[in-house]
C-alpha cells in the first residue's frame, strides 16, 4: 500500500480546505470502502481527511413527515431508527439487505452511496478498466459480466452501483444535501448526484472536488406502503443481482394512485423506472400490466450473454413486489 498522511478534522470547512490542497485526497468516513480500495491498490491517495467526527450523526424527523439523514449516520443505526423503520421500511430493508453486522457498525450513509463498483476487473490493477484507467478499455464487455449492467451502459462501462440504501432513497425521491467548497448549501435529487457512464465512466457523480455530503433528506413518505427486496447468489455477504424498491397506494377503485419504484444491480446508478410508473399509473393493476410495464422498461437494455437472465429476473421481481404492495394495501 502506497504511503498516506491522514489527518481527523473536527469542522467541515478545515475538511474542505485541506482537501482542496492535496490534489490526491479522499475523504475517510466509516472507512469500509476506501481502505479495502487502498489495500488492492485501486485507490491511492496521498492524504486521508477523516471527517467522522463532524455533526452530521442525527437522523432528524421533521413535523412535516420529512427526514433528514445526517451522512455520517451508521448504517446500523438508520436501519434501527424506530421512525425509518415504520415510515420508511423500504430503507431500513435495503440497508439490512447489505453488507455484515460489522460492516454495517462502521459504514455511513454518505460512504454507501459514494462505494465504488464491484466490477472485478475494476478491482484488479493488473487488468484494463477505463473506470480505473480510462481509455485503457472494459474487458467485462466481452468478460465476466453475469453481476453487470443492462440499462444505461455504454460502450466503455457495463459496471453497476452497488448500494442497496441508495435503490431504496431513489424510490423515495431522496433530496442529497451538500457543503460546497466555499461553505454554501446545495441540494440535489439523488437521481441526479450519479452520471451514467457514458465515454466517461471515471466520473461517477456531479459532486465537485472538496464538496462534502452533509446530509440525505426525504420528503414524507408516499401513500400506501413500500418495500425492498434484493435477489442475490447467496444469502449474504452478496451485492445485488437485481434489486427492487417500490412503493404503492390503491385508490377506493383499486386503481394505482401513486406508484414508485426503483431498480439496483441493472445499471451504473440506482435506476429510477419512470416507465414503469408512467404505464401503471392510474390502471387498475394486474400481473400482465405490471409485467408489460416492466418489458417496456427494458426495451433498451443492452445484454451480454452472461447477464441477459437480469430482464427475465427483474420483471418477476417487480411483479411479484407490486402485488405483494397491492395485497397490502387490499387489506
Ligand atoms: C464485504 C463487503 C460486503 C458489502 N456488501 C454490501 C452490500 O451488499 N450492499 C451495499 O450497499 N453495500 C455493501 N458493502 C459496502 C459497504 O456498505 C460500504 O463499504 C459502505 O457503505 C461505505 O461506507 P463508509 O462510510 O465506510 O465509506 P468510506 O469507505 O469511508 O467512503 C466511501 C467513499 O465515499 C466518500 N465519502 C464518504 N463520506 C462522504 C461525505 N460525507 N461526503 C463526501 N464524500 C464522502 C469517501 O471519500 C469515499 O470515496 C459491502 C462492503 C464490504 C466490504
Ligand atoms: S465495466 Fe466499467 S468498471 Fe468494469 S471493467 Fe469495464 S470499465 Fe471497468
Amino acid at each position: 500500500m502506497r504511503a498516506f498522511a491522514y489527518e481527523r478534522v473536527s469542522d467541515a470547512g478545515e475538511a474542505q480546505r485541506i482537501a482542496s490542497e492535496t490534489t490526491e485526497t479522499m475523504f475517510l468516513a466509516g472507512g469500509t470502502n476506501v481502505t479495502d480500495l487502498m489495500r488492492l491498490g485501486v485507490a491511492r491517495p496521498e492524504l486521508l481527511v477523516d471527517v467522522s467526527g463532524l455533526p452530521y450523526d442525527v437522523v432528524e424527523h421533521r413535523t412535516d413527515g420529512s427526514v433528514h439523514i445526517g451522512a455520517l449516520v451508521r448504517n446500523d443505526d438508520l436501519a434501527g431508527d424506530t421512525g425509518v423503520r415504520a415510515r420508511f421500511p423500504a430503507v431500513s430493508k435495503a440497508v439490512l439487505a447489505g453488507a455484515s453486522g460489522q460492516l454495517r457498525s462502521m459504514a455511513t450513509t454518505g460512504g454507501n452511496l459514494l462505494q465504488r463498483t464491484r466490477c472485478t476487473y475494476f478491482q484488479d490493477v493488473t487488468k484494463p478498466c477505463n473506470k480505473r484507467v480510462p481509455g485503457s478499455g472494459c474487458p467485462a464487455i466481452e468478460g465476466a459480466s453475469r453481476d453487470l449492467g443492462v440499462l444505461g451502459v455504454s460502450d466503455s462501462c457495463i459496471a453497476t452501483h452497488p448500494s442497496d440504501l441508495a435503490v431504496a432513497l431513489t424510490a423515495l425521491d431522496a433530496l442529497v444535501h451538500i457543503r460546497t467548497t466555499d461553505g454554501a448549501t446545495r441540494s440535489v435529487p439523488l437521481d441526479e448526484l450519479y452520471r451514467l457512464p457514458g465515454a466517461t465512466p471515471q466520473e461517477e457523480t456531479t459532486l465537485e472536488r472538496g464538496e462534502l455530503i452533509t446530509a440525505v433528506e426525504l420528503p414524507a413518505p408516499p401513500m400506501g406502503s413500500s418495500t425492498y427486496r434484493k435477489v442475490r447468489d447467496r444469502w449474504s455477504y452478496a451485492f445485488a443481482l437485481v434489486s427492487v424498491a417500490a412503493s404503492l397506494s390503491l385508490d377506493n377503485t383499486g386503481s394505482v394512485q401513486s406508484v414508485r419504484v426503483a431498480l439496483g444491480g441493472v445499471a451504473s446508478k440506482p435506476w429510477r423506472a419512470r416507465t414503469i410508473e408512467q404505464m401503471l399509473l392510474g390502471e387498475r393493476l394486474t400481473e400482465a400490466g405490471i409485467r408489460t410495464a416492466a418489458a417496456s422498461e427494458f426495451a433498451d437494455a443492452r445484454t451480454t450473454a452472461a447477464n441477459a437472465f437480469k430482464v427475465d429476473l427483474a420483471i418477476d421481481v417487480v411483479a411479484a413486489e407490486l402485488l405483494a404492495l397491492a395485497g397490502e394495501e387490499s387489506r
